[in-house]
């Protein structure tokens, strides 16, 4: 194994929160910092791709997350008005594992900080890094509190607009808004959504991914410029408006159906893809901080966790620490690139209203690769 005795995690997110539980594991002291003083995750539905409930079990959470979520097989195809069209196949990752699921954010947020706290992470929130001097052999990095300490290797987990990323590579490109928005709000799940669910063909997709026994989530993509922040009123009213043209069964009334105490959750689509390496001296971007990808194929998660388990097992593996971030670079980058340029890709069949099968065809073939063994 690589000598390492203490790193940093900087970001308490999925990535961050796996590497921490990962690198314990591998007998490291492990640091996590994260900028929310209250680490809070917002209240949306994820969707759980068959790789990511895979790297669920490796990580060790898989039961408790099914206990708590939804798993199940395939993505029924809708047209606007609900008519079923067919089954997108969700190959299972492993036999006995699912080939897709779903689950609240806030539960899985619950369920990974409880095992990073139980791990014996030593977590400080409210936190960030102000600067980091990555070596060969170390890293100096002085906290934004102004506190100085020295690390055998840093794990840049901090998401989107990572300020690891910054310190490390700043020239690196920003990320860039696609075109597309996304709506989300949690609703009650009927019946008939006995899985995962998208509703094609209009100038707006829809998807239905249940989370729950009881409980789903509803995702509407809209094509337009950025739009700016909305209050309460607007966001019911805009989305009301958005979904009038969607005549599909279990989309109707949905918005009154809504799970109380949820809100309606927007956000614009940004994704890219940080050129190689991720890693500078003995610091490594993983996550939505070197890949961050737009949802089309409800991966980012699972690429997240991933990185946080491919770096454990190269740290194991290579008798340097050097060695262990180039096998990790080459195992990762082609992989995480297929999700965030075929996500990037089936977003633009969507504004551009390609047919149907054009938009379906690419989500089943990268699905098809993703379940093959990393
Ligand atoms: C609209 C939308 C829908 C999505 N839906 C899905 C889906 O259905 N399925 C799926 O698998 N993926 C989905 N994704 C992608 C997925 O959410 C991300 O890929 C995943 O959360 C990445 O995890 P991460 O830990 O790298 O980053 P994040 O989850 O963003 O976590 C980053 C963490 O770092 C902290 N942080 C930020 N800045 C700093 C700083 N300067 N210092 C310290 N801490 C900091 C944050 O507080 C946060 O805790 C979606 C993405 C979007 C945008």
């Amino acid at each position: 194994m690589a000598s390492i005795q203490k790193a940093l995690v900087v970001g308490g997110g999925i990535g961050g929160m796996s590497a921490a539980i990962t690198l314990r594991r591998c007998g490291v002291q492990v640091d996590l910092v994260d900028l929310d003083p209250q680490w809070r995750v917002y209240g949306a539905g994820i969707t759980i791709a068959g790789a990511t409930l895979r790297a669920f079990k490796a990580l060790g959470i898989l039961d408790e997350v099914v206990a708590h979520a939804y798993v199940g097989d395939g993505i029924q195809i809708c047209d606007r008005s609900g008519q079923r069209l067919g089954i997108v196949p969700t190959p299972a990752a492993e036999e006995g594992i699912a080939g897709c699921g779903g689950i609240m954010r806030p539960l899985l947020h619950r369920i990974l900080s409880q095992r990073t706290l139980r791990a014996d992470v030593d977590v400080r929130l409210g936190m960030t890094v102000d600067r980091l001097d990555s070596g060969a052999e170390g890293v100096d990095v002085v906290f934004s509190d102004g506190k100085e300490a020295r690390y055998d290797l840093v794990v840049g987990a901090d998401g989107l607009f990572s300020r690891v990323r910054k310190l490390l590579f700043p020239s690196a490109p920003e990320p860039q808004y696609t075109g597309q928005s996304v709506w989300r709000i949690a609703a009650r799940r009927p019946a008939e959504i006995e899985r995962r669910h998208y509703f094609l063909g209009g100038p707006v997709k829809v998807g239905l991914t249940p989370v729950s026994a009881d409980q789903m989530y509803m995702f509407l993509l809209e094509t337009g410029p950025r739009r700016s922040v909305l209050g309460d009123a607007e966001l019911e009213s805009e989305l009301a408006g958005l979904l009038r043209g969607c005549h599909g069964g279990p989309l109707h009334g949905i918005l009154d159906r809504r799970v109380p105490g949820t809100g309606i959750v927007l956000r614009p689509l940004e994704g890219f893809l940080l050129p190689g390496p991720w890693h500078l001296g003995r610091s490594l971007l993983i996550g939505d901080a070197a890949h961050p990808t737009t949802p089309q194929l409800a991966s980012g998660a699972g690429m997240a966790v991933e990185d946080a388990l491919v770096l454990g097992e190269e740290l194991q593996r290579a008798e340097s620490v050097e060695r262990a971030l180039e096998g990790f670079m080459a195992r990762r980058y082609e992989r995480c690139r297929l999700v965030v340029e075929n996500s990037l890709e089936i977003g633009r069949r969507e504004q551009r209203r390609a047919p149907i099968e054009e938009q379906t065809q690419l989500v089943e073939q990268s699905l098809r690769v993703l379940a093959q063994p990393i």
